[in-house]
């Protein structure tokens, strides 16, 4: 999704073009849009970084006790006469707590009452936890023998200073900003949101609030785009629903251009009399169709108008939902500022049985149960009630399979596509 013009030159034609060819192309085109912008750590949850995020200091700052107990170098107690298998230190007055002062000293031959966080004392090289120790009379007894640093947490050993926390590319998850925010690290070098456009096109859309009695199709997409859009970070800018005339997506579309840096579009993207996303995009705009082998999906238009991209899914919510996390989400990754991501797959045993033919890739609705992997009853691509029945998807190899009860198929959660 580069400046380049022929970023989504595939063969085009009645050529089926197989997922992998299909994301190869598309990954070798996406390529960053959005500005590059310094946050503060608090406001930059969910962006992808643009820049390293390098540790201002060591953490910890210096050794530090993880545990209460006691102090003491491990060197004092070596020679130590024991007294009923235990050895004997003076106690130093005082103790060290977690807080800002330097460090303490610690007199030799003596240990030095610390709790948890505390820095360990100029001196001291152990800490004997103070369940396993007895202070009484100014003195703590303990028996050797101790593992030298023994419940010391390493100066810098989380994160040395100047080391490379989390590179370009990263997006930010709140654990992340923990690790950052340890290592002192206040601003961040980060990608803007990515604005993705959304446009139903369709005249039978019904919107919300429309009489339910009437003919048409209550749009399914728009309000499951926007969510999906902004379930990856990303802004979701709603260009409405137009119905299926030249003018009215051309419309939509420059109002597009004009606030989004990726459009989606569902509906109208094949080459049927009423596909205008697709036919604009071929006369007025720069288009591939590609015809994927994929089920469900197959006509996915791409192309760019006044240079911005576009991904002309399908209109049928479930193709247009599996084709946007299998195609649309690592481009839209990439072009936001991300690495590009592949889904993990999990090898799991069938629940059921089947058949399939081959070329062509196969999504199919699923959910686990019992440690297996049921399918959802039917593969009517027109249930979108399959889509929030599943748990993630079933992908089923190019080839022809004959699949038996219990047999391995890839289960793909939907975690696998950043989603919850
Ligand atoms: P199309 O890709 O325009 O040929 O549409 C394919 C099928 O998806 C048709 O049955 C449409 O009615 C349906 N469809 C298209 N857009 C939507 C939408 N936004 N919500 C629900 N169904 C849709
Ligand atoms: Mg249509």
């Amino acid at each position: 999704m580069s400046g380049r013009n022929d970023c989504f030159a595939l063969p085009p034609g009645t050529h089926w073009t197989p997922v992998d060819e299909t994301l190869a192309a598309l990954r070798a085109a996406a390529e960053p849009v959005t500005p590059v912008r310094h946050r503060p750590l608090a406001e930059a949850a969910g962006l992808r970084l643009a820049l390293p995020a390098i540790a201002e200091r060591d953490n910890p700052p210096a050794d530090n006790a993880a545990v209460d107990g006691y102090a003491f170098a491990q060197a004092d107690i070596a020679g130590l006469a024991t007294e009923g298998g235990r050895v004997r230190l003076p106690l130093t007055p005082g103790r060290a707590a977690a807080d800002r002062r330097a460090s303490r000293v610690l007199a030799p031959g003596t240990a030095m009452r610390i709790l948890t966080g505390a820095s360990v004392p100029h001196g001291a090289d152990t800490v004997v936890l103070q369940e396993d120790a007895l202070a009484e009379g100014g003195a703590v007894a303990f028996t050797p023998p101790t593992k030298p640093g023994a419940n010391v947490r390493r100066r810098g050993e989380d994160a040395a200073v100047g080391s490379v926390l989390l590179s370009p590319g990263h997006r930010l998850k709140p654990q992340d900003l923990a690790r950052l925010a340890v290592a002192g690290v206040a601003q961040v070098g980060v990608h803007a949101p990515l604005r993705v456009g959304i446009l139903s096109t369709g005249d039978e859309l019904l919107q919300p609030g429309e009489d339910p009695a009437a003919i048409g199709i209550f749009d399914a997409n728009r309000p499951m785009l926007a969510s999906l859009a902004a379930a990856w970070g990303f802004d979701a800018v709603d260009l409405g629903a137009v119905p299926d005339r030249a003018e009215a997506v051309r419309a939509a579309l420059d109002r597009g251009a004009g606030s989004a840096d990726v459009i989606l579009t569902t509906g109208g993207a094949s080459s049927g009399d009423e596909d205008h996303v697709s036919r604009l995009l071929g006369e007025e705009g720069s288009r591939a169709i590609w015809r994927i082998a994929v089920k469900p999906g197959r006509p996915l238009a791409l192309g760019r108008w006044q240079g911005v991209p576009i991904f002309g899914l399908p209109g049928n919510p479930v193709a247009a939902f599996v084709c946007a996390l299998v195609f649309a989400r690592p481009a839209l990754e990439v072009m936001a500022g991300g690495t590009w991501p592949d889904p993990v797959a999990y090898p799991l045993p069938a629940g059921f049985a089947m058949r399939k033919k081959g070329g062509r890739r196969e999504y199919l609705r699923a959910r686990l149960a019992d440690g297996r992997v049921e399918r959802f009853h039917s593969e009517g691509s027109g249930l979108v009630g399959g889509l929030s029945w599943a748990d993630g998807l079933v992908e089923l190899p190019d080839e022809a399979m004959s699949l038996a009860e219990g047999d391995p198929v890839r289960f793909l959660p939907w975690a696998s596509f950043g989603l919850a």
